[in-house]
């Protein structure tokens, strides 16, 4: 049983803190294509940057644990009980330990368990097989992706597509939209996981089963490779980009698997995976419960940290203008930015997601937030030997959740600025007009390289909301993102999302017969 918790517990270590070999060459392949200077650039290497200092502190690549879902096959006679115990209590102390952010709440009364322990968290699938050890595999996959899976029900008409029937092509058409709908908010570039068939339960599963593969595998069904060729090699051509910010890059793997279906249904479902694409495996001993092998360890391991030298040239040819940003931040400042600026945020700042928002809307603050900023994070926090809270991730959640609130907290409260991943809408657009605000796009997934930025934390306040939705009153220093909404109606997001609605509708003859 010991054995069994410490091939678990490395197994959740590796997979939150280590990318795997294949997903690292994808993403060096996405950095060649992309121009010196450009904003995909930037967060490209800003994401390469993440990755090493993530190896290097054995710190988890991204804050967001996910929903960390275990897919276990054992041979007949072994007990699955007790492998189920030893997950649990992995789980329980890689999250003690920081390697994990508390992400289990209880979907009535918003309680976090505290240890990523409750109802249906993690999710285990166990399968039996003749082989005769333990494959254990995880996957930690985050919300602002998870949010981007899609399943579609043919016949259906899909915008800037058309009709999409109950054959190949509808399917091509169905998987072409599910990039576009994802936008950068899946933290783009990322893999798609595609399911054809089932019902709508097993059809997701079945699309999440395909993100177990490795990226450079090959279909063995010759229709569905060729779907995997003709969706990686066009998907890239709709501009998204890395982070929806624009670019060469939106997709960095696809993957599909088929299923019979029931004659009345035809689903095609997809499971958007962000490019903090963490799986791993691990092959254990049943009998002792040794770790025996690590799984997806084909091929180069790109080492990030040898490129360092070059990114900085990068970001010195960088034609964007660079601006100090720090609080209390007056209208008259705000107003000068412009979409495409990159800032540098000096100072305080304030955490504030989803509980943050709904307690701002029907409650004072607890603190004043006038001229301040709002930073969308909800961080993997420890507390040092002297009782002290250290940031141990860091990065942005997804914004487009605090939709209805933010506009008129910003105006109620004061606030200059919030910051975030994924953009906001038209709401927020028009209040940052009216208001004097702006929204800056801080690069998703960047846990360990914001946590670098911060400097200390000063404070918090209403903790009865758990670590991630408490505000934290945070201390910064280099804290870089690019405003990509501003005071003057202009929004980055809108103007990706209806250029990539032009270049989807190239696609919309038919295609495969
Ligand atoms: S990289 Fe983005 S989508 Fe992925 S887990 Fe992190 S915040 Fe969520």
């Amino acid at each position: 049983m010991e054995k069994l918790f410490e091939s678990m517990y490395q197994l959740i270590v590796e997979t939150s803190t280590k990318l795997p070999k294949d997903v690292r060459r994808a993403i060096a392949k996405a950095k060649l294509s992309e121009s010196a200077g450009t904003r995909a650039a930037m967060s490209l290497a800003t994401i390469t940057e993440n990755i090493t200092m993530a190896d290097e502190n054995v710190s988890p690549i991204c804050q967001d644990t996910g929903l960390p879902t275990f897919k276990i096959k054992t041979p007949v006679g072994v007990n699955q009980l007790e492998i189920k115990e030893a997950i649990y209590t992995a789980i329980a102390q890689a999250t003690k330990d920081g390697k994990l952010r508390p992400n289990s709440v209880d979907s009535l009364t918003g309680a976090n368990s505290g240890d990523n322990l409750g109802v249906g968290t993690p999710v285990i699938k166990f399968e039996q097989w003749e082989k005769d050890y333990i494959d254990a595999r995880l996957i930690l996959k985050g919300g602002g992706c998870e949010n981007k899976n899609i399943q579609y029900s043919l016949p259906c008409e899909l915008e800037g597509l058309g009709r999409a029937g109950r054959d190949l092509d509808g399917i091509r058409k169905c998987v072409m939209h599910s990039v576009y709908q994802a936008q950068g908010q899946g933290c783009s570039a990322g893999v798609i996981g595609v399911g054809i068939g089932g019902d709508r339960t097993s059809g997701y599963e079945l699309a999440k089963e395909q993100l177990f593969r490795s990226l450079d595998d090959e279909n063995a069904i010759p229709e569905l490779k060729e779907l995997e060729e003709y969706v990686m090699e066009n998907a890239n051509k709709l501009g998204i980009g890395t982070m929806g910010f624009g670019g060469e890059t939106t997709l960095l793997g696809c993957k599909v698997g088929v299923a019979n279906r029931i004659p009345a249904s035809f689903f095609v479902s997809v499971a958007y995976n962000c490019w903090a694409y963490r799986r791993l495996g691990v092959k254990i001993n049943a009998e002792s419960g040794d770790l025996m092998e690590w799984m997806y360890q084909e091929g180069e391991m790109i080492d990030f940290s040898k490129e360092l030298a070059e990114q900085e040239e990068v970001a010195a040819t960088s034609d964007s203008r660079e601006i100090v940003l720090e609080a209390p931040i007056t209208e008259e400042k705000i107003r000068s930015l412009k979409v495409g600026d990159v800032v540098r945020i000096n100072g305080r700042m304030f955490t504030g997601r989803d509980a943050i928002h709904k307690y701002l809307s029907d409650n004072d603050s607890p603190v004043d937030l006038d001229g301040q900023i709002i930073y969308h994070c909800g961080p993997v926090m420890l507390k040092d030997a002297e009782g002290n809270w250290e940031v141990k991730a860091a990065g942005p959640t997804t914004s487009i959740r605090e939709e209805p609130y933010q506009g008129d907290i910003m105006k109620r409260f004061g606030i200059r600025a919030v910051m975030g991943k994924g953009g906001m809408g038209a709401k927020t657009l028009k209040a940052l007009g009216e208001h004097g605000g702006v929204y800056l796009n801080a690069i998703g997934g960047a846990a360990q390289y914001y946590a670098d930025c911060i400097k200390g934390v000063d404070g918090v306040d209403l903790m009865e909301f758990g670590i991630p939705e408490a505000m934290w009153h945070l201390r910064v220093e280099g804290f870089t993102a690019v405003v990509t909404m501003d005071s003057h109606g202009n929004s980055l997001h809108a103007d990706v999302e209806k250029s990539s609605l032009e270049k989807l509708a190239q696609f919309k003859d038919r295609v495969f017969s």
